[in-house]
């Protein structure tokens, strides 16, 4: 199936709302160290199109509830540099607002914002990631995605065409981007984003190895740190104190430049009208746009 209901774990610290979830491509180019969908899908590395995607997407669409939200995607990037030529992406888009669906998409591409028309006609939000605002540890981190810069230019973009934007500091690691946090927060909110997501590093699956490997000095820190911590759903958690003293640095920056905050599978509760995963803002932007049709048509 291409459209499959979310969180394929089902973890008891997911607070995301019920949504549909859809990965355009298989495997993503980005090579993230801290990539946990590259443990379990072959050949993660090598982006490739899901075979007859867009008829298969018509066909499952049209079974399922106008209105449901879809998120694209969390097992990979939907705008890879291969959506430059193939526009998969956007030919799902286009799908989802046929049939009356509500989109969040999930990246950490500039490449996004090259839809901000049609992004921008349709019930939809986007969420962009952005980890840390220095080329240099992106280079290592994320070695394969768009830096920083140009991350902020698309949330710029898209937020100038009406589009709603969160931003997702996440995840945040101890040695690694910690001392950047209040950083980023001023600049996805300058930069347009209404919403903050955050969640501390979950080791999972080898890919602390990778970390290891690419930071030595901060990875042997941050080993010693996850000692004092849990497991939760197969993920390896930091101590409890460590994570709360960094989503609480998120939190009051996020407050402090008067945009929303959610932490993601923290174990925080969650806030009335607040969607951990941003999508909240879809709903008041769908408002917005309920009561400007309603005014339009009172004043004709
Ligand atoms: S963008 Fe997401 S899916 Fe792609 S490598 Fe990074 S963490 Fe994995």
């Amino acid at each position: 199936m291409i459209l499959q209901p979310f969180d394929p774990w089902k973890s008891r610290l997911c607070t995301c709302p019920t949504k549909m979830s859809l990965n355009p491509y298989t495997g993503c180019p980005h090579g993230c160290l801290y990539c946990y969908a590259s443990s379990y899908i072959p050949c993660f590395a090598e982006c490739r199109p899901k075979v007859d995607l867009l008829k298969r997407l018509a066909r499952e669409a049209a079974k399922v509830e106008p209105g449901t939200l879809v998120a694209m995607s969390n097992s990979s990037d939907p705008y890879p540099p291969l959506e430059k030529e193939l526009r998969l992406s956007r030919g799902c888009l286009r799908i989802l607002k046929a049939r009356g669906l509500c989109v969040q998409v999930v990246t950490k591409s500039h490449l996004v914002a090259q839809d901000a028309e049609l992004l921008a006609d349709m019930s939809a939000c986007v969420a962009i990631t952005v980890t840390t605002l220095q080329d240099s540890i992106c280079r290592r981190l994320e070695p394969g995605a768009p830096l920083p810069a140009k991350r902020l230019a698309a949330m710029a973009k898209l937020a100038e065409r009406g589009v709603s934007v969160s931003a997702r500091i996440d995840p945040i690691i101890p040695g690694i981007n910690d001392e950047e946090i209040e950083e980023i927060v001023v600049a996805v909110s300058r930069a347009g984003a209404g919403h903050i997501t955050s969640s501390a590093y979950k080791a999972r699956s080898g890919n602390m190895n990778k970390i290891i490997s690419a930071f030595p000095q901060e990875g042997a820190a941050l080993e010693s740190l996850f000692a004092g911590g849990g497991k939760v759903a197969g993920s390896c958690y930091l101590p409890a104190g460590t994570r709360r003293d960094l989503m609480l640095r998120v939190k009051e920056s996020a407050q402090r430049e008067g945009v929303t905050f959610s932490s993601c599978r923290e174990g925080w509760a969650a806030v009335p009208g607040i969607n951990c995963d941003g999508s909240h803002l879809l709903i008041s932007m769908n408002r917005l746009k309920h009561k400007n049709n309603t005014e339009g048509q009172q004043a004709r």
